[in-house]
């Protein structure tokens, strides 16, 4: 069986059984079963893009969120829009009770309203007819374009197979697994690709057969790679324990954007975490790196921060768009692009990625040539003698004292803490195990900076009165082995550290999500709360994989938590910075903060 004959009926039943499993090892077993016996060409790609179409980076993006596809659906389908079905979808996010629970959740919400018009038995579409479909729908420019499609697509599917259609157009299919269980039942090399290549397509076309196990790959300019990271350490001693004796070196932890920059001749991409390719960054910073790397094609990994030249230091975070802008601009500023090489990934046309850390350095060395202000390279300084005023970027460490000091150089210069390295370690793409561990001083000492998630919104009084001004923030449950997290403690109240513009748009990204908290209503069952009456918001974010981090930081004291579920809570909490670019399921969670306060209040 192939993509071509496979029933798109097939997928769904296994997508809906996945779904409603509770346990993980159930929801692999369906996987694999889809896997092993349905497709047996092996030809997975057309089938594993639609269970994870985030990372389906072929099709084209097709430009809608649920109100638009709410319109479109509604002519698709032909419901006036002032019927009652056409309100309900329209108003997906609004009440609870009338739409039998499903507000808020615009596929439950469709699936209500389609399954009175559609068949409940399986359509006649492969799964080839629905990638088809798909590409049709992205290209589709007008809204018109869009709803044509649909209308075709609803007279052939049942009305389970529709609502997948539209969970994969909306990306979010909450299947309760992450895409490392997918790739796992997929090939047990399959995330390991995905990481240096982060090209779905070439991962399900060279995995083939799980028992040929692939040894490794060589890396490509151009095609960007999952960033290595870092595994948190409460202290010094706690650090320097882990790397038992191996040689390594310290560095500042700078506080910018983590920028992969990609050298192919004149041709220079910068993709960012997310592998995003930032092209605002070509014009301020493609020239330094054309005429500044020795090599014609390379790949570096590094910080992108903005340098300002009178204070003779980087600027503070946030500012790399606005440098980005004046160099597109050809504005004169005192503040502009510079990018920290920490390491790097492929030279000439070798990839480096296996060779230890120290080979890397040697090769980053020869490759790039720094440009002070513009292009740094971080290496370290070959002794641990250090300048008491401005601490070096980069020491090797000899023992717990001199990584302490190190460490408290850069909390007294203001730095976001330090990084430790092993010095023997390959670079691991998508990993974040203990080669590289990162010590900040909130995690010591001083403040706490830490990632919450926002589950529900106040609205303000005085200045803010009539507008979202507060939130409340939550931490995850741990989650078991290879799950999202599924529950959510209440941990602080927080309402400043956000300027207007930044609290503006926090909230237009919140607002499609926000459920008015009625009275006497009971929170989401994602949420745990102790004191409902205390903590109660006017709005909840409905759904936790909808919402977003902040990082909150606040008064050295934590203090046990009276009124909210977690057993610390915050003095003084202010958000430092929101976290677009991490997410949903990577705040931090409940042990890990019990850790955290009970190490710092020396418990
Ligand atoms: P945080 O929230 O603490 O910034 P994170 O979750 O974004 O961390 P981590 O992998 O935990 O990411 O920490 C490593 C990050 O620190 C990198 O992604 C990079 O952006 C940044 N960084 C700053 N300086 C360095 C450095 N010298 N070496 C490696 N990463 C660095």
């Amino acid at each position: 069986m192939c993509d071509r004959t496979v029933r798109f009926g097939v997928l769904c039943d296994m997508l809906d059984a996945i779904s409603k499993a509770r346990n993980v090892s159930v929801k692999r077993k369906h996987l694999r079963t889809f896997f092993d016996q349905v497709y047996t060409d092996r030809e997975y790609y057309s089938a594993v893009r639609l269970m994870l179409p985030g990372l389906d980076k072929e099709r084209p993006a097709y430009g809608l969120k649920e109100a638009v596809l709410a319109r479109c659906l509604c002519d698709a389908l032909a419901i006036s829009k002032d019927s009652t079905d056409a309100r309900r979808l329209v108003n997906w996010k609004r009440g609870s009770n009338i739409f039998n629970g499903s507000a808020g959740n615009f596929p439950l919400v469709a699936h209500d309203v389609l399954s009175r018009r559609l068949s409940s038995s399986p359509g006649d579409l492969t799964i080839r007819d629905v990638n088809a479909f798909l590409d049709r729908f992205a290209m589709g420019e007008t809204r018109d374009d869009k709803a044509s499609i649909l209308s075709l697509l609803v007279k052939r599917t049942s009305a389970q197979e529709m609502t997948w259609i539209i969970r994969i157009i909306l990306k979010d299919l909450k299947l309760g697994i992450s895409e490392k269980t997918v790739f796992h039942e997929l090939h047990p090399d399959a995330e390991r690709l995905m990481n240096v290549t982060c090209d779905l397509k070439l991962v399900c076309e060279s995995l083939k057969d799980r028992n040929k196990r692939i040894r490794s790959r060589d890396v490509t300019p151009g095609m960007p790679l999952r960033p290595q990271l870092a595994s948190r350490v409460r202290d010094v001693d706690e650090a320097w324990k882990k790397f038992g004796g191996r040689r390594i070196i310290a560095e500042c932890k700078f506080d910018g954007d983590r920028i992969q920059i990609h050298k192919i001749g004149n041709k220079v991409h910068f993709f960012s975490r997310s592998v995003i390719d930032h092209k605002e960054y070509t014009e301020g910073m493609s020239w330094v790196i054309c005429k500044h790397v020795k090599v014609e094609k390379c790949i570096l990994d590094g910080e992108m921060m903005v340098w300002n030249k009178v204070t003779n230091r980087f600027a503070d975070f946030g500012s790399n768009q606005a440098a980005a802008r004046s160099a597109k601009d050809g504005l004169e500023t005192d503040q502009h692009l510079c990018y920290v090489a920490f390491d790097i990934l492929y030279a000439g046309e070798e990839t480096l990625i296996d060779q230890p850390l120290h080979e890397r350095q040697k090769v980053l060395q020869q490759v790039v040539e720094p440009l002070k202000g513009y292009l740094e390279v971080l290496l370290p300084g070959g002794d641990a003698a250090l300048d008491e005023k401005q601490p070096p970027w980069s020491i090797f460490v000899n023992s717990v004292e001199e990584v302490n000091k190190f460490f408290l150089q850069n909390v007294e210069n203001r730095e976001e803490g330090i990084l430790l390295k092993d010095l023997e370690s390959k670079w691991d793409a998508g990993d974040r195990s203990e080669k590289w561990l990162k010590l900040k001083p909130d995690y010591v000492h001083a403040e706490s900076d830490l990632d919450a998630l926002i589950i529900g919104c106040f609205i303000g009084s005085g200045r803010q009165g009539g507008e979202i001004s507060q939130f409340l923030l939550g931490l995850a449950e741990k989650p078991k082995s290879g799950g999202l997290p599924t529950r959510f403690f209440s941990f602080c109240r927080v309402g400043t550290g956000l300027s207007d513009n930044e609290r503006h748009d926090l909230v237009c990204k919140l607002k499609p999500y926000l459920k008015r908290n009625e009275r006497n209503a009971r929170p989401p069952d994602c949420y745990i709360l102790t004191n409902i009456g205390k903590e109660r918001p006017d709005f909840w974010v409905e759904q936790p994989d909808k919402s977003v981090i902040v990082e909150v930081t606040s008064d050295i004291r934590s203090i046990r938590s009276l009124y909210f579920t977690t057993p610390y809570s915050l003095r003084f909490p202010r958000i430092r910075r929101v976290r677009y670019d991490k997410p949903w399921y990577d705040c931090l969670d409940v042990s890990t903060l019990q850790q955290i306060m009970q190490s710092r209040d020396g418990g």
